[in-house]
């Protein structure tokens, strides 16, 4: 799927809440400070709703004896120029590294803001990484900015002009409220996204690279390929906090472009850390492995299906009917709607057509992760 799409569908989702939302100004994403550790902060961001992954990153923020390292920089300069003023607040030591943990824009869209506030940042990445970010999301960005955004936001106007719903319904004063703040979202996304001038990392990483400040250790590292085929992990044992970018996803995975087989197995080795904290790319932070095991189990069965039906002799069509996730659907939604929605969009769609590739040996020939 084109990433930049991708983007706009989480935006689109993430708007779609029935919010009780009365007023229509927007501008941006809340976000919650935590320090997990002694000098080491997370900044969850509110996308507008706290119940869907949003389309901003989570960042972390580590604070050293003389310099910081953060961790994702978010969807636009705008965004990441708030954490930046927090940082500030923290601590006078500049920001030395940005790590983005892989090539989706909602990791590094903000680099430029970083670039303007400390000249001296170096931005690391996987080297996959590098390559994806310009063959991949920057190849659909400018027609994302100048025409995919207006055009929704159009769109969404001229729906919300009628008050029907796509499913023919008339609309609820529900409805309105969320219509109105979808494209109060929106609106704020063009400026911020016009801004954009994408900043691209200045140090690949192919296995790892370890920062060693005073008694604290940060070891950045890639244990194979998961969610794109560049993630980074990043570890700090001292403190035992894992960062693991979108590798996990609270509260429904993303599988765009991902491989299941050696994402079950990246997962297993994080698995093995004595993690105290465990930092999702999106969404709530986790104390223990209850979520990762879930998500395994899910990729695992997905894998298993697909595998499966391709014995079977299926297509893809028919592959996406044989493949039952309802049971794992229950456990990740519990009933909410929009996790519903989330589930079924960023990880049933997309990962049953890239298990069902990898079940056929197919999955290097599509378009990488
Ligand atoms: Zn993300």
């Amino acid at each position: 799927m084109n990433p930049s799409r991708h983007l706009l569908a989480i935006l689109v989702l993430v708007t779609c809440a029935p919010l009780a939302a009365q007023s229509t100004g927007y501008d941006g994403p809340a976000f919650t400070r935590t320090e997990v550790a002694p000098g080491v902060h997370t900044f969850v961001f509110d996308n507008p709703l706290g119940d869907a992954a949003g389309v901003d990153g989570t960042a972390v923020v580590i604070i050293n004896d003389t310099d910081v390292v953060v961790v994702d920089a978010q969807w636009s300069p705008a965004t990441a120029r708030r954490v930046i003023a927090e940082i500030r607040r923290l601590t006078p030591n500049p920001v030395r590294y940005v790590v983005n943990t892989h090539w989706h824009g909602d990791h590094w869209f903000g680099n430029q803001a970083y670039r303007e506030a400390f000249p001296g940042v170096e931005f690391v990445a996987h080297a996959s990484t590098r390559l994806d970010m310009e063959s991949q999301e920057l190849a659909g960005f400018e027609a994302f900015r100048s025409q995919g955004l207006p055009a929704t936001i159009a769109d969404l106007e001229k729906r919300y002009a009628a008050a029907v719903r796509r499913d023919g319904q008339p609309y609820t004063a529900a409805d309105s409220a969320m219509v109105r703040r979808q494209v109060a979202a929106m609106k704020w996304a063009v400026p911020v996204m016009a801004e954009v001038t994408p900043v691209l990392p200045t140090l690949t990483v192919t296995d790892s690279l370890v920062l060693r400040r005073g008694e604290r250790t940060i070891a950045i590292r890639y244990l194979g390929r998961g969610n794109t085929r560049g993630d980074l992990t990043v570890w700090l044992p001292r403190e035992r906090v894992l960062v693991m970018g979108d590798l996990l996803v609270n509260p429904a995975p993303y599988s765009f472009g991902s491989y299941l087989g050696e994402w079950h197995r990246t997962l297993g080795a994080l698995r093995a850390l004595p993690a105290l904290v465990v930092v999702p790319g999106h969404g709530a932070l986790q104390r223990d492995w209850e979520y990762l095991d879930l998500v395994r189990e899910l990729i695992a069965s997905t894998l298993e299906q697909a595998k499966a039906a391709v014995a079977r002799g299926l297509d893809l069509e028919a592959t996406r009917k044989a493949v039952d996730l309802t049971g794992f659907r229950e456990r990740f939604t519990r009933g909410d709607v929009m996790t519903g929605r989330a589930f079924d969009a960023f990880f049933a769609a997309p990962a049953v057509e890239r298990a069902w590739l990898e079940a056929r040996g197919d999955l290097d020939k599509a378009t990488p992760g």
